[in-house]
């Protein structure tokens, strides 16, 4: 697939943009200034694949705690502001790796100058956020209600703001919870400009409805090359978010580690317990970072012949599986020792 090349930002010490990889994003949905539950929750995020991770700043006792929660965590911190510029010089004094703002609504443009200056001084980016809840009335009325041009021309009037300041540091999201609304935007946002691009699908429910959701939209968006970064946002622990972040990226051939596993449904034909080697691999094969492609398949008939694209899979017998390595069959061994015969094989696994 080939990506749009935009202009390279680094939050952090992540670079987002300009081919660098698909980076992941979650938010944490503690109490930011409870250092104790957000530390630990960054450090799920991180420990899950999470890049970047953002937290609410509400009050001076959040802004405050960016200093050490950044001492306790690893991955880079955006400060998500709303409405009280203050808030937002004080999140940069205290170490925020990125701010998040929606410069229409941290009242007036002095104080957006003085948050861009902020900005400069630590050198650090903006995301610009739109979504469809606060699209600038005047392009409500000039495009006829909240739809593609009225998002994306309300994300880029606050970009403009912030270019006329001498500030390009800059990444865009546009969001809304209609998939092909968010699709269009994102597409036509995307031909208008070179930054770089913040995925999401806001709102998208709950884990199981959301995850499909986002899969759709994001999956769309990613596969014409759209997209520097990305949020999958789910009503639930924000752990979630990232693991389905992950898979979505995986399908597409975009993540940038790990083993993509792939299984059979099962069938009538399937005479071991299939479903729990799957559940047990997901597990083991979870922290390998090689990047290989896993097939377990159900029969022997079917299995190294559906999976033949795989590096290495398992393809089940009765009570007997067989080991094969590009659709070759390389050991037979007891359904038992099946998924441990597997893991020595990725770990031995060296291309021919
Ligand atoms: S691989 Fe074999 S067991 Fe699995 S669904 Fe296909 S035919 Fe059935």
């Amino acid at each position: 697939m080939k990506r749009k090349i935009t202009k390279k930002i680094y939050v952090g010490n992540v670079p987002v943009g300009g081919g660098s990889p698909i980076s992941i994003q979650s938010m944490t949905n503690t109490i930011t200034k409870d250092i104790v539950s957000t530390v630990n929750q960054i450090n799920r995020l991180a420990n899950e694949g999470c890049d970047i991770s953002r937290s609410a700043i509400n009050d001076l006792d959040d802004a405050l705690a960016i200093t050490k929660i950044k001492s306790l965590t690893t991955i880079p911190f955006i400060a998500d502001i709303q409405y009280d510029y203050k808030l937002a010089l004080l999140a940069v004094e205290n170490g925020a790796d990125c701010l998040r703002i929606n410069p229409g609504n941290i009242g007036g443009k002095n104080r957006v100058r003085e948050v861009v200056r902020a900005c400069k001084d630590h050198n650090i980016p903006i995301r610009v956020g739109v979504n469809s809840g606060s699209v600038n009335q005047k392009f409500i009325d000039k495009f006829n209600g909240v739809n593609k041009e009225s998002i994306v021309y309300s994300a880029l009037d606050q970009v403009e703001f912030l270019e006329s300041l001498n500030f390009d540091k800059i990444k865009i999201s546009i969001k809304s919870s209609n998939v092909n609304v968010c699709v269009d935007s994102y597409e036509l946002l995307s031909s208008l400009c070179d930054y770089p691009l913040h995925l999401g699908i806001t709102e998208a429910g709950p884990t199981f409805r959301g995850s499909i959701k986002s899969a759709v939209g994001l999956g769309i968006i990613l596969s014409k090359g759209i997209g520097d970064t990305i949020r999958v946002s789910l009503t639930g622990d924000p752990v979630e978010e990232v693991k389905v972040a992950k898979e979505i990226l995986r399908s597409l051939g975009l993540y940038k580690e790990g083993i993509d596993l792939i299984s059979c449904p099962t069938c009538s034909r399937t005479k071991i317990d299939l479903i729990s080697i799957v559940q047990q691999a997901e597990k083991e094969l979870k922290h390998i970072d090689k990047k290989l492609k896993i097939a377990i398949m159900g029969c022997p008939v079917n299995g190294p012949g559906e999976a033949k694209e795989a590096d290495l899979g398992i393809a089940g017998g009765n009570g007997k599986g067989l080991i094969f390595k590009k659709g070759k069959i390389i050991k037979k061994v007891e359904e038992k020792d099946l998924l441990k015969e597997l893991i020595v094989e990725i770990n031995n696994y060296k291309e021919e």
